[in-house]
């Protein structure tokens, strides 16, 4: 088996199929100018993804997740979409989302083969998630949730991304929806990723905190994390109405089972979601590199990775220095995909 410097092995492959997207959410990309955008023509092609892919679940890989940037903007998704379904090894294939436009896809990917859906909301409050998501439009995202189920998707999740002062008084409304219309939410500590979205630490409403202002109204039992090694740790409503799950990046760092490789729209294969930079598999794959020697140069890579920066950045929090986010140079959120 594949093993990394500290014995993980590699189990998913997040790909980001575009940096683009067609909201601003303060906290992924508040900026206004940005000048990095990747060439159409650096985009890796849905070919060229779906051989990465094959390689990864040759390698021992089991899932994929389509993410971004918005997934749903790239063109013909579906397309992409039954080319991994279609390949040997794969045991669940899902798409994290805005959700904008769901409406008009959901069928589409729930016939290509996707199997599960993840949807962005962070707020329930029309002028809330405007603020937030700087040109999404609420009831559109309602509407693709009941498109989406509509399709046939069950137990979809969604992820609320819960930030001090901004949407802290929505998780208990976030949860009720989810009970009430049979989804599953997620609710994410606010991260330090990219170099723009001003993290502190205060911003952070520590998940101890979020489970305490849940259960206070409906009274929770731990289940643990999916598979043993899911960003969620996940809690069943003791009324037996659903679940809810808390991934806390910050305060409860997981890296020590943390399966996940990504690949960049542009080909770059990431290693962590801190990570500074990619390495470079699209110039191997259109220089006619065989797949042999791209299984070994992406096992190398794995063999050697040492990556736990949330861990990392916890042990910096408890110490003398403290923790300085912007003395962290990374990736920005959009490309290497959440
Ligand atoms: N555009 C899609 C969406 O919003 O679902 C997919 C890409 S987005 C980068 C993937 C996930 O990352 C979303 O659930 C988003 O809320 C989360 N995310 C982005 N920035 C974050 C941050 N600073 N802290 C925590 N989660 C973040
Ligand atoms: Fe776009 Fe998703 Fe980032 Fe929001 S979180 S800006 S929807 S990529
Ligand atoms: Fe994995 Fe890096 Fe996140 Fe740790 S910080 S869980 S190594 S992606």
């Amino acid at each position: 088996m594949l093993l990394d410097a500290h014995h993980r092995p590699v189990k998913d492959l997040r790909i980001s199929v575009t940096d683009r997207c067609n909201f601003r959410c303060t906290y992924c990309m508040p900026f206004a100018e940005y000048s990095a955008w990747i060439d159409r023509h650096e985009l890796l092609t849905y070919e060229e993804i779906a051989r990465v892919a094959a390689i990864f679940l040759e390698l021992g890989a089991d899932k994929i997740r389509l993410t971004g940037g918005e997934p749903l903007v790239r063109k013909n998704l579906e397309d992409l979409v039954a080319k991994l379904s279609a390949l040997p090894g794969l045991r669940d294939l899902c798409l994290t989302t805005n959700g904008a436009l769901l409406t008009e896809k959901a069928v589409a990917l729930k016939a290509a083969g996707l199997k599960r859906l993840n949807v962005s909301l962070d707020s329930l409050d029309a002028e809330k998630f405007k603020r937030i998501s700087q040109r999404g439009d609420l009831p559109r995202v309602l509407e693709g949730l009941k498109a989406a189920q509509r399709a046939g998707f069950e137990r979809i999740k969604i992820n609320a991304v819960i930030e001090r002062g901004v949407n802290d008084d929505e998780i208990l409304p976030l949860a009720e929806f989810a009970r009430a219309n049979g989804f599953a939410v997620r609710f994410i500590e606010f991260m330090d990723v990219g170099n723009s979205n001003d993290w502190t630490l205060q911003k952070v409403v520590p998940k101890k905190e979020m489970l305490e202002r849940i259960a206070a109204r409906y009274p929770l039992e731990r289940v643990g994390r999916e598979d043993g090694s899911a960003p969620a740790v996940d809690y069943r409503f003791a009324d037996g109405a659903g679940d809810v799950g808390v991934i806390a990046s910050v305060t409860e760092p997981f890296c020590g089972d943390c399966t996940r490789a990504r690949l960049t729209a542009d080909g770059k294969l990431v290693t962590c979601l801190f990570s500074r930079d990619g390495h470079d598999l699209k110039t191997m794959i259109r220089s006619g590199a065989s797949d042999e020697s791209l299984r070994e140069f992406i096992s190398a890579l794995w063999r050697n990775r040492t990556d736990r920066y949330s861990e990392e950045r916890l042990e910096a929090m408890n110490s003398a220095q403290g923790y300085e986010a912007k003395s962290h140079k990374k990736l920005e959120m959009i490309v290497l995909g959440g």
